[in-house]
């Protein structure tokens, strides 16, 4: 690891300052995967600016019923706190299915958002990686690519973005609200990470200078009949190789409101428009949810080690959909 300084920023304008006058720094929060990133010589910052100290936002209720919740907000705070169980359950369930107690009790709201692939070969730094080092191509393309996207890779890139909370927050349709040389600004979550086309080593909306300042939650009242399932190789400690957040407004059998997104299958928390079109106003049956999820994977496409995901998804969306429509009123 290179070396790098270390500076603690008082307040939030202290800390956009600060990156401003250092183009090579990063902000630090839990550091749960920055430094392993500056570990394995991903990221080699020139300076760290350490922003946990700065004013906390907490989680609070908005004056429209939604919920705000600080960037510095540490997972496990998040997940059992009684406004997230309550209001959002596939929020809480989505963290909670995430990494460790030990992980989810250092990790921040903030860093889960900006957390960066789990590809093996954007770790190697012997493998041509076009996100590690642009340009020098995609190994993961004809290697071992299990853990890939099936929906929204490009021919440069075909990593998965590895979160779970950012799953649900796709969902639910949070907004980011970063604050920047240029002040505040509010970015949907849904537009928040892009897809990596032919420059997939710039993955989020984020400017020079923009630090994440809090996550916004609207008021969605249906949510509270919300899930989240996470297919994985092991019982805990594994990223996702599938999962899927929903929630369902039901009303004499027929669908209001549907929310869907996917993780574990594109370079982004992706949200299930397709998805959610067929859902809409139709009956909330076994047959719909097969057609829903058919079209949400009309355009996926596998590589030699990850063709099983299609299926995969086509079972895990069909389910949960299923069992939100079983479950009635019941969380
Ligand atoms: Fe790098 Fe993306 Fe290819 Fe992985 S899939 S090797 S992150 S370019």
């Amino acid at each position: 690891m290179k070396n790098f300084s270390y500076t603690r920023a008082a307040t939030t304008q202290d800390a956009v300052v600060l990156l401003s006058n250092l183009p090579n720094a990063k902000f630090l929060g839990g550091g749960t995967n920055l430094i392993d990133l500056m570990r394995e010589n991903i990221e080699q910052p020139d300076a760290l600016i350490d922003v946990t100290r700065l004013s906390p936002s907490g989680i609070a209720e908005t004056p429209d019923g939604g919920v705000s919740i600080g960037a510095e907000v540490r997972n496990t705070a998040l997940a059992n706190h009684g406004l997230i169980r309550d209001r959002y359950p596939v929020l809480s369930q989505a963290i909670l299915f995430g990494a460790s107690g030990q992980i989810r009790n250092m990790a921040t709201v903030g860093g889960n958002i900006m957390q960066r692939t789990r590809c093996y070969y954007f770790y190697d730094e012997s493998a041509k990686c076009n996100k590690r080092r642009p340009g020098s191509g995609c190994d993961a393309i004809d290697g071992f690519n299990r853990i890939h996207a099936i929906l929204g890779a490009s021919e440069d890139c075909i990593a998965t973005h590895p979160s779970d909370m950012c799953v649900a927050l796709a969902a639910l349709d949070a907004t980011v609200k970063v604050q920047g040389p240029q002040g505040e600004r509010q970015i949907p979550f849904n537009e928040f990470h892009r897809l990596p086309g032919n420059t997939p080593h710039i993955e989020t909306m984020l400017g020079p200078g923009e630090l994440i300042t809090s996550v916004e939650l609207p008021a969605l009242p249906f949510a509270r009949r919300s899930r989240y399932r996470k297919v994985r190789d092991r019982a805990s400690f594994a990223f996702a190789l599938v999962s899927v957040a929903a929630a369902l407004e039901i009303q004499d059998g027929r669908i209001r409101h549907a929310r869907l997104a996917l993780g574990g299958v594109a370079p982004k928390p992706w949200r299930a428009f397709k998805a959610e079109t067929v859902l809409s106003g139709a009956s909330a049956d076994l047959e719909t949810f097969r057609l829903a999820a058919d079209e949400e994977l009309s355009e996926a496409r596998g590589f030699q080690y990850n063709r099983f995901k299609i299926e995969l998804a086509r079972r895990a969306i069909t389910g949960v959909l299923s069992e939100l429509a079983e479950a009635g009123d019941r969380p």
